[in-house]
């Protein structure tokens, strides 16, 4: 494997570790950070492994104003059972990373010697992957535009970093449905846009009508087509499957659509089942008919943080759909097991997905 020759200086102090019961996602950060910086004429240098801390940049800096940046999310598993640590599929993220960046026209990076990076700082970091059930090292990969300049052009600077933060379980009380709210009014993206790529002004435009949801009592929205509002597109960072009249479908990718790599993942393994399985366009009248007629057998969304999310009511212009009884489906629950299973080395990986880290807790504790 290649080896990224990275400079480390090791942070003085050791933060203590959070009580895995009390871990909520994304507050706490560990001890030390990957950075590499960027410039247009000698390309990516100073790979580094630093205190985890805050820095400086320019207010000028082209990330502020017109949001050119990317990011990726994955997990780090810790398992109790041989005290390895292993990765779910990361090399999909660095290359859905990279397809991010050249829809922003942000440099490429390369792939091998990104994940030997994060294999780097796993080491350093290792002790700070959780161990209890459900919990894990959530990786936050990112590039931002630090060339300071309040012009409209890409930037010829940038900085790329991985942060990484325990994270409880997903689920403390047991895997349980959520209540989605459908939306009508506003729109996340629309093919053309930046909808397939995980990029900051996504979110940002997604903001306000997930505030709307959360006054409703709903946890998510979910987003419909951009031109016409008819047909299904994504949930806030989830992915969303329909099982109806024993048939598995959900949204065909179709540019403003973010492709998960749950979602691929889940196509993968329905299909080795031999569970049908479509990707094809969805429209909520469809969704309407098939709760109706008793049809709709489970709703789920997929996504790194809560791998699989069944919904349990779809509210659709105040008519609200009770899917399963507001209860975790069979197969929902089969394929969030399987998952887990497998992200965790509690079940073998046919599809070779999971990497181990090189390094282990046992031997290196
Ligand atoms: C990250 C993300 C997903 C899920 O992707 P995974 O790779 O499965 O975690 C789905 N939708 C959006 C908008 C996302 O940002």
């Amino acid at each position: 494997m290649t080896k990224l020759p990275v400079s480390i200086t090791q942070s003085k102090i050791q933060k203590a570790k959070p009580n895995p019961e009390e871990l909520v996602f994304g507050r706490t950060f560990t001890d030390h950070m990957f950075v590499a910086d960027y410039d247009e004429e000698i390309g990516w240098h100073d790979h580094r492994i630093v205190p985890y801390e805050p820095f400086e940049l320019d207010p000028a800096s082209i990330v502020f104003h017109y949001g050119q940046t990317v990011f990726e999310g994955l997990k780090a598993y810790a398992s109790e059972t041989d005290g390895k640590i292993r990765l779910f599929r990361p090399e999909q993220n660095m290359r859905r990373m990279n397809e991010s960046c050249a829809r922003l026209v942000m440099p490429q990076v390369d792939e091998k010697l990104a994940l030997d990076a994060l294999n780097q700082l796993l080491e350093i970091d290792k002790e700070w992957v959780p161990k209890a059930e459900g919990t894990s090292l959530y990786i936050r990969p990112f590039m931002i535009a630090t060339e300071s300049f309040l012009g409209v052009a890409p930037s010829k600077k940038y900085r790329f970093m991985i942060i990484l933060s325990p994270v409880g379980s997903y689920y403390k009380e047991g895997i349980h449905p959520i209540k989605i709210l459908v939306e009508n009014n506003f729109v996340r993206a629309v093919a053309g846009g930046t909808g397939n790529a995980k990029t900051a002004g996504n979110y940002a435009a997604a903001l306000k009508a997930q505030e709307v949801a959360d006054q409703e009592g709903y946890s998510q929205v979910l987003w419909l087509d951009g031109v016409e509002r008819k047909y299904v597109e994504e949930v806030g960072s989830m992915n969303i499957f329909f099982k109806i009249n024993g048939e598995v479908v959900t949204p065909a990718l179709n540019g403003s659509i973010l492709e998960g790599i749950t979602r691929k993942s889940i196509l993968e393994l329905l299909r080795y089942w031999n569970v049908p399985v479509t990707e094809r366009k969805i429209s909520m009248d469809e969704i309407k008919l098939a709760n109706e007629n008793g049809q709709l057998e489970e709703v789920f969304g997929t996504g790194t943080a809560a791998v699989i999310s069944p919904v349990g009511e779809l509210n659709w212009n105040g008519d609200k759909m009770i899917v399963n009884n507001g209860e975790t489906g069979e197969l929902s629950k089969k394929l969030y097991d399987t998952l887990t299973g497998i992200q965790t080395g509690k079940l073998e990986d046919p599809f070779g997905w999971v990497v181990q880290v090189k390094s282990d807790l046992t031997t290196h504790a």
